[in-house]
């Protein structure tokens, strides 16, 4: 299977060369064809999948075949996306993929000026991609006209619901003429994705690539049973001997994340915070330093870290268990993909051993418990087993400044009940980041 044999027009398959992408992923081959033939789609697929060029590029390639009409562009492709970050990453596909077309993309999300948002729009736009919430804004001040969409796409559906914005997701459909294409994206086909696509899609094409709560089978997980108040010394201690890995550290708040970055800092190990009350342009920063390379670690809490294309790493560590089961799937997603060995290693406390239960229940395996010597908790935890198996100690890195960004606005939307299971599936892109599957 080839980009060339699902029919995209040359100029897209140009920047896929650009990009070296050589084959479709299995939701791109499954997907492209059918949206290019002008059907509503229904796709089962999260982020890590390929799941962005599965709609872009035949959105784009459909763009690129008519003309606009005439007077200021309309958008005429309008994605809705949960968050601000995934507003940015999609956007940053459809001008990757559509780089060598005369398309103009803009995104619209909260928590910046209105101001530039609605000098772009009058400019005109092509592909407009936002978060449910700042559109609502826009088309309340009229500075945003759905009326010229022809493809919708809801990526992230379930997220969306998640986080409540049901009712605007309504309101915006409403405004979007009943003559369109609808692609609605979702982790899972749960019932509430099912009735969305009944209320929104005519005879929709379902494509499903990922079986629901599996993670990949060449993913490591360990926990370590430690008192809540010796985590810190704990995640240093794994940190430091492991100096060479990017690693993603998940922390439950966005307040106990910039703590924990500030004391990595304070330890030698340069780390950076990201969650909904740092500015956009913080978030962004320390989203790209981590992805290039230059921070090594990032701490996130699970709605700042949500859908974001970081690339394939070597470990994933939680500071905290999330609160929910199917959030543990979603975070060490960012692992072990495309057959790559990753490592989750968790930190847990007494008081969540019930959490580490549901887990454990909903991965159908059980995770090795490791005691570390010096960090045994003061009640034991179930399954408690080997000792820490105490490698060298690598050399600390010497202490870097970090960029700060001050908190601003809340984060975008409270986060309930989430499901974005991930197995980790997806085509042959080569992992960015150095890695060193070093033991602890
Ligand atoms: P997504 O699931 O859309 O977030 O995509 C995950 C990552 O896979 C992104 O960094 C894409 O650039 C990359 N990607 C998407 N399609 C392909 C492909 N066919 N070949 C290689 N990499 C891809």
């Amino acid at each position: 299977m080839s980009f060339e044999s699902l029919g995209l027009a040359p100029a897209l398959l140009r920047a896929l060369a650009d990009n070296e992408y050589a084959v479709p992923t299995p939701i791109q081959a499954q997907a492209i064809p059918l949206v290019l033939s002008g059907h509503d789609v229904l796709g089962g697929a999260q982020t890590g999948t390929g799941k962005t060029a599965a709609f872009a590029l035949p959105v784009l390639n459909r763009l690129s075949k008519e003309t606009p009409p005439a007077g200021p562009r309309k958008p005429r492709a309008l994605v809705l996306v949960p968050t601000r970050e995934l507003a940015v990453q999609v956007a940053d596909s459809f001008k990757t993929y559509g780089r060598h077309l005369r398309l103009n993309v803009t995104t619209l999300f909260g928590g910046v000026g209105m101001q530039p948002q609605i000098e772009q729009l009058r400019r005109g736009v092509d592909v407009l991609v936002a978060c449910p919430g700042r559109l609502i804004d826009h088309l309340d001040r009229g500075s945003v006209k759905l009326d010229g969409v022809e493809v919708l796409v809801l990526d992230e559906a379930d997220r969306m619901l998640d986080m409540g914005f049901l009712p605007a997701i309504k309101r915006i459909v409403n405004r979007v003429p009943k003559q369109r294409q609808t692609l609605l994206f979702s982790a899972t086909f749960e019932p509430r994705i099912k009735a969305l696509a009944l209320e929104f899609l005519k005879d929709p094409r379902e494509v499903q690539v990922a079986a629901q709560n599996t993670v990949a089978q060449t993913i490591a997980h360990r926990a370590h049973p430690v008192d809540g108040a010796a985590k810190r010394d704990l995640l240093v201690e794994i940190l430091a001997r492991r100096h060479t890995e990017q690693v993603l550290v998940f922390g439950k708040t966005k307040h106990g994340c910039n703590r924990l970055a500030e004391q990595l800092e304070k330890a030698g190990l340069p780390a950076l915070a990201i969650h909904g009350n740092k500015s956009q342009a913080a978030r962004q920063k320390a989203l790209n330093e981590f992805k290039s390379g230059k921070t090594r670690i990032l701490v996130a809490t699970d709605v700042a870290a949500r859908g974001l294309d970081i690339p394939d790493l070597p470990l994933v560590i939680n500071h905290d268990l999330p609160m929910v089961a199917e959030d543990y799937v979603h975070r060490i997603g960012r692992t072990g993909r495309n057959g790559a060995t990753g490592e989750a290693i968790s930190l847990v406390s007494p008081d969540e051993a019930n959490l580490l239960r549901q887990i454990q229940k909903l991965l159908g395996r059980d995770i090795t418990m490791e005691v570390v010597p010096g960090f045994e908790p003061s009640r034991a935890i179930r399954n408690d087993a080997k000792p820490f198996d105490s490698g060298p100690r690598a050399p600390r890195p010497s202490r870097n400044r970090r960029p700060h960004g001050k908190p601003r606005a809340p984060e975008a939307h409270a986060h309930a009940g989430p499901k974005q299971p991930r197995d980790g599936q997806r085509g042959g892109r080569q992992g960015g980041m150095r890695r060193d599957a070093r033991p602890v």
